[in-house]
């Protein structure tokens, strides 16, 4: 098994962590590389099993980004861009989180901005991050709302769906009977899109 070997004068045993893909070994320098490797092979079982959580994005992989999928690429450049239908990442989370958070707000702020015309909505302001558990949010008293990145990575019919539930949500605090009416009369295949794509996965780019 590869893993990373970090020789450490404060450290009075062998530790083993696993993050995100890598595993990392700390160990005293007094102990052997065969003692370590022994230890390895009897963590194994619970090594393999942090592996299988984090698999992250391989070169070539394909990527959905906005609608479109593209052929994955780590570059050693310090940038991230699009060109044709390829994917060019400089393998650092800060600089990818920046791509994908400049790029999902160039394309949700003109497609929010478009329903919020049909629907004489006015002065919303807009935020992004990234979220473990919701697609948005939104906060009718300070005419705010938020979307999670990583709708990015989503079909653009689901993203259209993520932006009219919020804006229902300034009609309609709660998801009651009422909330989906509204929705369904923006969006009649609403929850036919929610169902959909409820299980699409988020890349783990890095
Ligand atoms: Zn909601």
């Amino acid at each position: 098994m590869e893993y990373v070997l970090h020789r450490k004068s404060n450290c009075k045993k062998i530790k083993i962590r696993v993050v995100k893909g890598v595993v990392q070994v700390s160990a005293p320098f007094y102990v052997s590389k065969r003692e370590i490797d022994d230890f390895i092979k009897e963590q194994e079982t619970w090594i393999q099993n942090q592996l299988s959580k984090y698999t992250v994005s391989k070169e070539n992989d394909k990527i959905p980004l906005l609608g479109n999928e593209y052929r994955l690429h780590y570059i050693d450049q310090r940038k991230c861009y699009v060109e044709d239908y390829d994917l060019y990442l400089y393998p650092d989370t800060k600089l990818i989180q920046l791509f994908l958070k400049q790029n999902a707000k160039k394309y949700i702020d003109l497609r929010f901005e478009f329903f919020c015309e049909q629907l004489h909505i006015q002065d919303i302001s807009l935020q992004y991050g990234f979220y473990k558990s919701k697609w948005g949010s939104c906060t009718p008293s300070k005419h705010k709302i938020c979307f999670n990145v990583n709708l990015i990575f989503m079909p653009l019919e689901f993203v259209d769906a993520i932006i009219l539930h919020e804006l229902a949500h300034l009609y309609h605090l709660n998801h009651s009977k009422e909330f989906y009416d509204l929705l369904c009369t923006w969006m009649p295949n609403y929850k036919e899109i929610m169902k959909k794509n409820k299980k699409n996965p988020i890349p783990n780019l890095y």
